[in-house]
């Protein structure tokens, strides 16, 4: 079997540039490079419902608004199969098999959904579902058979999670589920993006994000006002580059073109600035204001934004077509999920109707009439 792809976003917000850089981008270009034999992109609605269960009309509006984010930054529906979790319910099958494999100890003790927790001050209040999502990506990826799993960093845990449910269940029932291997962006940057406020991971949860379909105003607005070095009063003071989500930002996004458009000097041709190490090294050593950097990322942000804009307004004219897309998705990945299922279920011993040979054992053992298999 050839290289299968499984990646997915909770519904819970539009995607942002953390999702951009943390996998979003990758999932296009492993895409387009036409070396994957199947590549299937979740929306996890019924991931979503587990934090967001009062709340479904959130999760149902931003459906359409992560669909049309994917497309817009060129996810393929051709080559791409985009599904609704909550379209394929042999997922939570798949699910239930899984949770006997893993203890409550285990899941406890996932440092990503400890994080989560204190985020959403579930404090002694955690919603079972909410505990055993990673168990429901374990069955998210299993079920297509995926063995590559482009993520950000904090998915880490997950993938793990989703490893040690395949070797148990391999060892306990007979080698059926593929073994995943997460793959992160090579920029270690792009791993875990932090937020304009400067918290370590820029999420939904924490509204510290600049979201992909945000307008060229709102973009600038946000970086305008975006957390720097706290002890760069003036610009002749030395500021620090290290954890500055401004510099960050340049380092995921800047590309050598952008300084030769932004910094070239009109008259002289000279640029001012030949690549971000000069950039820093000039922050560092003081005489940078934060304004002047800000304005640069502000211009390399909507440099990135703007392809992606033009192309999101283009399917929102078109909303039926993007509609169709998920349900078609979701049938493809319906089918490939089924098959898997009903391989685990023959793998533990629960496909009853296949298994002439216990059917016939049992007649056997109370003296009955044999089983004459019907066809239908
Ligand atoms: P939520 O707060 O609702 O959990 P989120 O912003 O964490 O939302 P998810 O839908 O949970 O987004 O994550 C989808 C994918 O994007 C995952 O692979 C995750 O690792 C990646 N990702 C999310 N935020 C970042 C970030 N700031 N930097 C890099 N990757 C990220
Ligand atoms: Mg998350």
């Amino acid at each position: 079997m050839g290289d299968i792809i499984l990646t997915g976003d909770r519904p819970t917000g539009r995607l942002h540039l953390g999702h951009y850089v943390g996998s979003l981008s990758q999932r296009v270009e492993l895409q387009n490079s036409g070396k994957y034999d199947e590549i299937y992109i979740e929306i996890a609605d019924s991931q979503a419902t587990t934090d967001n269960f009062g709340n479904i009309q959130k999760i149902k509006d931003n459906v359409l608004e992560v669909a049309l984010d994917y497309l817009s930054c060129g996810i393929d529906p051709k080559k791409t199969t985009i599904f609704l979790q909550s379209q394929v319910p042999e997922l939570s099958d798949l699910t239930f098999y899984y949770m006997n494999l893993v203890t409550l100890a285990r899941l406890e003790r996932n440092p990503t959904v400890k994080q989560e927790i204190i985020y959403r001050g579930f404090n002694n209040t955690i919603p079972v579902g909410f505990l055993t999502y990673p168990i429901s990506q374990a069955a998210d990826i299993t079920a297509f058979n995926a063995n590559i799993v482009p993520v950000g960093e904090d998915q880490l845990p997950m993938i793990e999670q989703t490893r040690e449910i395949v070797r148990s269940f391999n060892r306990l029932y007979g080698k059926t589920l593929v073994e995943p291997k997460a793959v992160l962006p090579q920029n270690k940057i792009c791993q875990r993006l932090p937020g304009t406020d400067g918290q370590t991971k820029m999420s939904k949860s924490i509204g510290n994000c600049i979201y992909l379909a945000d307008s060229p105003e709102e973009v600038q607005r946000k970086i305008m006002s975006m957390y720097t070095d706290p002890n760069h009063l003036h610009v002749s003071d030395p500021g620090e580059t290290e954890g500055n989500p401004v510099f960050i930002y340049l380092e995921a996004f800047s590309k050598p073109k952008h300084f030769l458009e932004y910094f070239k000097n009109k008259e002289t041709g000279e640029l001012e600035y030949k690549n971000l190490d000069e950039l820093k090294a000039h922050y560092q050593r003081g005489g940078l204001g934060d304004v002047k950097v800000k304005k640069f990322l502000n211009y390399v942000i909507q440099d990135t934004l703007q392809p992606i804009r033009e192309l999101r307004h283009k399917y929102e004219k078109n909303i039926p077509e993007v509609y169709r897309i998920l349900f078609e998705g979701s049938e493809r990945a319906r089918k490939v999920a089924s098959e898997t299922l009903a391989k685990v279920k023959k793998a533990i011993g629960l496909d009853y109707r296949s298994d002439i040979e216990l059917i016939n054992s049992q007649c056997e053992k109370y003296g009955s009439i044999t089983f004459q298999e019907t066809k239908n």
